[in-house]
């Protein structure tokens, strides 16, 4: 009632392989680091730019690598929260730092 949606931003999104897929056969527990994706990602982006039509003609290349952030623990790899005081409140070894560089902090 009242509320309308319109689609907004429209655009491509483009991902890479995931590292197992070699085609002709597929495996699980292949990985890439953080920067091999991302020079993956770039390569593609580079070859986008190259061959597609319809791009920017100025400005932005219209083609860009982007990511989202995920904060977590070093510790326990839970996702990072941190309570009122800013203390982490995923385990006890991050409890810990904390205090141990606020108390670093104050002398
Ligand atoms: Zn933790």
């Amino acid at each position: 009632m009242g509320k309308e949606i319109v689609k907004e931003n429209i655009r491509v999104e483009v991902y890479a392989k995931s590292p197992g897929d070699f085609g002709f056969a597929s495996m699980s527990g292949v990985f890439r680091t953080e920067d091999e994706e991302l020079q993956m990602c770039e390569g593609i982006a580079r070859d986008i730019r190259r061959h597609v039509d319809d791009l920017p003609s100025r400005g932005n290349s219209g083609v860009n690598v982007v990511y989202d952030t995920r904060e977590y623990c070093e510790f326990c790899e839970n996702t990072w929260e941190v309570d009122e005081n800013g203390e982490p409140i995923c385990c006890s070894r991050a409890a810990n730092e904390f205090k141990e560089t606020k108390k670093k902090e104050s002398q």
